[in-house]
């Protein structure tokens, strides 16, 4: 039987003034996007959570800290990118992952499908693999009063093959 392993994901980040708006790799009008050390995609940021969850590798702020300069607005979709790398190098295939983002506004349904190509093609998957959705809160809690957005994620690894020698 094939090894199997999830990995469970989880990130929140605070709208800010004069920020892009950046959600699963793509830039959405908005008035405000999301205050953080990178592009603060907060739905890529799970995802990679989650996958390095299930590798035990551990979390994104131990592979690419806050204080370290390089990574001062970067893309998270080239991070993710990254982490797919990781991915291979430890003999494992991405199956399947699933996400939800959590916020008021603005709609993610025009977006969607973007954002399933985006992070696939980061992750060099078909979109078929890729799961995206969103709720509200009902106007429960930070994200139910537009102060902010959060997202989680689930991922599905198998392993196909012994780490590569260093
Ligand atoms: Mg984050």
């Amino acid at each position: 039987m094939s090894e199997l392993r999830i990995g469970l994901g989880y990130d929140a980040h605070a709208f800010a003034e004069g920020r892009m708006l950046v959600l699963g790799g793509v830039t959405i009008p908005h008035p405000r996007g999301l205050f953080g050390h990178s592009d603060a995609d907060v739905l890529v940021h799970a995802i990679m959570d989650a996958i390095l969850g299930a590798m035990r590798e551990g979390d994104i702020g131990h592979h690419f800290p806050d204080a370290d300069m390089r990574y001062a607005g970067i893309s998270s979709i080239e991070l993710l990118r990254q982490v797919a790398g990781i991915v291979t190098r430890n003999g494992y295939r991405l199956v399947d992952v699933d996400a939800v983002l959590v916020l008021e506004q603005p709609r993610i349904a025009p977006h969607r499908e973007a954002m399933r190509e985006r992070i696939a093609d980061a992750l060099g998957v078909e979109p078929r693999r890729v799961g995206v959705k969103a709720t509200t809160t009902e106007g429960l809690g930070f994200e139910g009063r537009g102060e902010g957005v959060a997202a989680q994620a689930v991922v599905l690894l198998e392993r196909i093959g012994s780490p590569d020698a260093p």
